[in-house]
């Protein structure tokens, strides 16, 4: 009956115990947010694996506490991509090449670009107007599938059709954070390069981050000349 001592008794129970997860909460808000402070200021992500659970679970709140203390969104995007490559690196490490996929974003080519349209994105011609020429060639030699992403429901489409079990994407920040979010849903070991420059066309790609990622895990000897600067010892 309400109002009878057992009711009173367990609404009280239930009021301490929403106290309790909120104190826990804004607790592990406050924790995450100090590394993350600390990573953004030394670039070292301490207890990563901690940090991805907490800012997948904890971000709009993290994001919220960040404002507060005048940092942007794209700070905490920033350090969620370091981290989902720090941590999916080694599972990366291990897939082999021949089941690796890159995506890169259309807006990398030049204005004048020759490529056309195929089913399987655009189709570069290596005219040598842009990087990607370059890249795609020595990609493909390794052995991995490359793809020029028109549109953003293709990488999906890829993914369904060849079912690479890992995966670099290349793009803005907000696109590579959502994509190796994505992937993770789903069980691809996703490492994410973000641009260093925005807009629609011609942008600039971290082409140095890029190749000590697609280099990771290949047999030296199969190391193209060229790109034997980027390799990791
Ligand atoms: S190298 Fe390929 S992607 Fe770049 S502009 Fe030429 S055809 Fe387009």
């Amino acid at each position: 009956m309400i109002g009878s001592a057992p009711y009173a008794h367990i609404l009280m129970l239930i009021g301490e115990l929403t106290v309790l997860i909120i104190l826990l909460i804004l607790f592990c808000g406050f924790i995450i947010l100090i590394l993350t402070a600390y990573a953004i200021r030394t670039g070292n992500i301490l207890f990563p694996t901690f940090m991805r659970g907490g800012l997948l679970f904890l971000e709009g709140l993290v994001r919220g506490l960040f404002r507060v203390f005048g940092f942007e969104d794209t700070d905490v995007f920033r350090i969620i991509v370091t981290l989902q490559n720090t941590l999916n690196r080694r599972a990366f490490m291990a897939v082999p090449v021949q089941e690796r996929a890159v995506f890169f974003p259309q807006c990398l080519r030049a204005a004048a670009c020759p490529a056309h349209l195929h089913e399987e994105g655009l189709k570069c011609r290596s005219c040598g107007l842009c990087r990607i020429g370059e890249a795609r060639q020595h990609l493909e030699e390794l052995g991995y599938r490359v793809f020029i992403v028109p549109g953003s429901s293709f990488i999906k489409r890829m993914i369904k059709k060849y079912h690479p079990r890992a995966i670099i994407g290349v793009g803005c920040l907000l696109e590579v954070k959502e994509g190796i979010e994505m992937s993770s849903q789903i069980n691809i070991n996703a490492m994410g390069v973000v641009n260093m420059s925005d807009g629609c066309v011609e942008t600039s790609a971290d082409w140095k981050t890029f190749y000590q990622i697609a280099l990771l895990g290949i047999d030296p000897e199969k190391i193209p000349k060229d790109l034997k600067k980027y390799q990791e010892s």
